[in-house]
């Protein structure tokens, strides 16, 4: 048995982290959470934290869920692992395939299994490549992302995604990827622009950038259908519409990334139905396994999986563990859990109008607070030194990091984008695990607060 000291130091000195800043990590040591029940964490020193992130936005289900565990073990059991090249397959994939369709907007028929969102983003954006190549028209070959959109860590992913920070690491960017303004109404609006036309806006964006590279070099636009890391960005509800119609009128394919939103996040199994559109691809991980698995599902349209079967020839793509049967089999479970509990129908029409509610009532006013907003349940509170002018603290992003720091301390975790803090919990949550929330964030904004104006 190690200590958390010497957990600490091993830690330091073998384990490079994603997204860590390393001088810090040596400097402070890392946090140790060592087990979970329900909707709480622990760490090391015993500390309970409701999990207001579901982890990384995944774990849906909450944790503890031992009918997961005894899936996996009697998968393990039966065939730990078999491929899906070469025309073979195992039952779960195809099982899962199946379910998954079931589940999805209309149209979206056929799946195809990676292990994390950036696979499927990877296998989304070579995809939409290959179709148009099938088609005839090999230069229809760009695609239009949008500035602060995340899709994920590989150099298709990196390169998808807007964040600038992350280009500046790339050294070398995948090529013909254009980035447009992102629906931020908090902002991005005009005085006295009304949200509608802000969505219209920001929809044209796409437009314009279509037309400047020409409708016949455009493959598709790709969006997250709610910003997920770059600020739980919720669009107006004229934004998707409108892109969508533009996307038609240009035949360029219309890609969502649902790796946060998709399975039940913003209280319909995806946000496509939220936003009231129909894509052509659709990117899910994450919550497919509430994270006890590491699985990803690209949905792909009627369209794109027709001229697969119609034209032929092998697409040269595809992982060790594309349609792993131990993660399809936990994703079975998963997804037969929810559907039992009720989950999604819970956060459209209970728990997701009751998280906004407490947004508003408990934290909307608070002195440091710019603006809250939700889908479902995701949502976000604006840090502002300035309620009227929304102004920020400088440097930006320190207000939010010391309201997360004292969120953890007051046993919440959430955390900070800039100074947009980010709630993504998981929709197990109930009306008093939403009290509880609000309580110890509004705690979190009054300690953060008396720092900020000494
Ligand atoms: N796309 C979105 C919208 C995400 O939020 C993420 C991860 O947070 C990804 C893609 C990448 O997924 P992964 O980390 O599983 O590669």
């Amino acid at each position: 048995n190690y200590s958390l000291k010497q957990l600490q130091q091993i830690d330091a000195a073998h384990h490079l982290h994603p997204f860590t800043d390393h001088k810090d990590l040596r400097a402070a040591g890392s946090r140790m959470i060592v087990r979970a029940d329900g909707p709480f964490v622990y760490d090391s020193e015993g500390n309970e934290i409701l999990d207001g992130m579901a982890g990384l936005w995944c774990v849906n289900i909450g944790y503890g869920r031992n009918e997961l565990a005894e899936a996996a073990y009697q998968q393990m059991k039966e065939l730990p692992y078999y491929n899906s090249f070469f025309r073979c397959t195992t039952p779960t994939p195809t099982l899962l395939a199946k379910k998954i369709a079931e589940l999805a907007p209309k149209g979206l028929s056929q799946v195809f299994f990676g292990s994390s969102g950036s696979e499927a983003n990877d296998t989304a954006l070579r995809l939409v490549r290959h179709f148009w190549a099938l088609e005839g028209k090999p230069e229809k070959n760009r695609i239009i992302s949008r500035k602060m959109a995340y899709h994920g860590s590989t150099v298709a992913g990196t390169s998808l995604g807007g964040m600038e920070g992350m280009h500046g690491q790339l050294g070398g960017a995948v090529p013909n990827i254009v980035h447009v303004m992102m629906p931020y109404a908090f902002e991005l609006s005009l005085p006295g622009e009304s949200d509608h036309d802000f969505g219209m806006r920001a929809a044209r964006a796409v437009e314009d950038a279509i037309l400047e590279a020409g409708p016949d070099k455009v493959a598709a636009f790709i969006g997250e259908p709610v910003m997920g890391a770059g600020g739980v960005k919720i669009p107006p509800a004229s934004y998707w519409p409108e892109v969508q119609r533009i996307c038609r009128k240009h035949d360029v394919l219309l890609m969502l990334d649902e790796v946060i939103t998709g399975y039940g996040r913003t209280g319909h199994w995806f946000a496509a139905e939220t936003f009231g559109v129909e894509p052509d691809t659709i990117t899910t991980a994450k919550a497919l396994t509430s994270g006890y698995q590491p699985l990803s599902a690209l949905l792909v349209g009627d369209r794109i999986a027709g001229t697969l079967q119609e034209k032929g020839g092998e697409f040269y793509h595809g992982y060790t563990y594309s349609g792993h049967p131990v993660a399809c089999a936990v994703a079975l479970k998963n997804l037969e859990i929810m559907e039992k509990e009720g989950l999604v129908e819970r956060v459209r029409d209970d728990t997701g109008p009751y998280f906004a509610e407490m947004l508003r009532e408990r934290i909307g006013g608070h002195p440091l607070v710019g603006e809250v907003r939700s889908v479902g349940l995701m949502g976000a509170i604006e840090i502002v030194g300035d309620k009227r002018t929304r102004e920020r603290f400088q440097p930006v992003g320190s207000a939010a990091v010391l309201v997360r720091d004292h969120a953890i301390g007051q046993g919440m975790m959430m955390r900070a984008t800039g100074d947009t803090m980010i709630l993504s919990p998981p929709l197990i949550w109930t009306r008093q695990t939403i009290d509880l929330a609000g309580e110890r964030i509004a705690r979190a904004l009054d300690l953060a607060e008396a720092d900020l104006r000494k």
